[in-house]
């Protein structure tokens, strides 16, 4: 009896610990803000450079097991007509209603498309019947094959959001480097699917006055995220991001989710779905975003 009683008491003591490791560490992002998400960023950076070999030909291999088409077509068709219930509110990032729809929604968005996994991501939430917008690195659009990715994402009915062409902080460029970072990729975009990227995303979340003037001028609505952790050494499991992207604190309406093209973002997506909808939150569809 005693010693149950110790084991309980044991087991509670962990996960309390647990509990205030992860709020500890959530609060410190907040509190750090910019300067950690930029570490963040730039770490994962690196992990994509060397991941590159590897993971072009995966996605050639993830593109020949194609979905079928014609309903794919239709279905990027139907999603333009959407009702525009909702916006992004620049101080929070959130979605919120601008009617009286859904408070309780939550926005998927995949940054640094297209690596090894956009595709997969793309087919997993396509059979999970929701949608989410792809940010598209231009640099890493670089053969046909990955433009062939972006159209199969594209026709799957998601939205293609631009990420500049070469992911750099727009602070650090003149506004002539600025605006090529920016154009080039809503002109790659157009040329691979006949549509401009309606969504912006500055790399690190590193908005300037001219690039967001640029922005406007491209009818782009503007984004950064409220949270993410798949850039976390230890969130790189199916397990760990599955259960952080559902189970954080920082989960609330209009929750703007940042993940990014990775291996055990794409095996978690499915559980990170359910999960958001076992909480009550419906996935938002970016067309219905103004
Ligand atoms: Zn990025």
């Amino acid at each position: 009896m005693r010693k149950i009683s110790i084991y309980a008491l044991l087991l509670t003591f962990i996960i309390l610990q647990g509990c205030a490791t992860d709020n500890e560490s959530n609060s410190a992002e907040e509190v750090n803000g910019q300067a950690s998400q930029e570490e963040m960023e730039s770490n994962q950076n690196s992990d994509l450079e060397e991941q590159d070999g590897e993971e072009e030909d995966q996605a050639g291999n993830v593109s020949e097991e194609e979905e079928t088409q014609s309903a794919a077509d239709s279905n990027a068709e139907e999603s333009k007509e959407v009702e525009k219930e909702y916006q992004i509110n620049e101080s929070t990032w959130t979605v919120d209603p601008i009617t009286d729809a859904d408070p309780k929604v939550a926005l998927l968005t995949i940054d640094d498309a297209p690596d090894a996994n956009a595709l997969k991501i793309a087919q997993t939430l396509k059979k999970l019947d929701v949608s989410a917008i792809f940010f598209v690195n231009g640099h890493l659009v670089n053969s046909p094959e990955k433009e062939e990715v972006i159209k199969e994402i594209y026709d799957l009915g998601f939205a293609i959001g631009n990420h500049t062409y070469s992911h750099s902080n727009l602070k650090d460029l003149t506004e002539e480097e600025q605006k090529e970072e920016i154009l080039k990729v809503n002109d790659m975009v157009e040329d691979i699917t006949g549509e401009r990227p309606r969504f912006f995303r500055a790399p690190f979340g590193s908005n300037t006055d001219y690039s967001k003037g640029i922005a406007a001028e491209e009818n782009m609505t503007i984004m950064n995220w409220t949270y993410g952790y798949d850039w976390e050494k230890e969130y790189q499991t199916r397990e760990a991001i599955a259960d952080i992207m559902v189970n954080t604190p920082y989960l609330s309406n209009g929750a703007n989710l940042l993940m990014h093209d990775r291996t055990w973002t794409m095996e978690a997506m499915e559980d990170i779905v359910k999960g958001l909808q076992q909480k009550g939150y419906s996935i938002v569809n970016p067309d219905a975003i103004k």
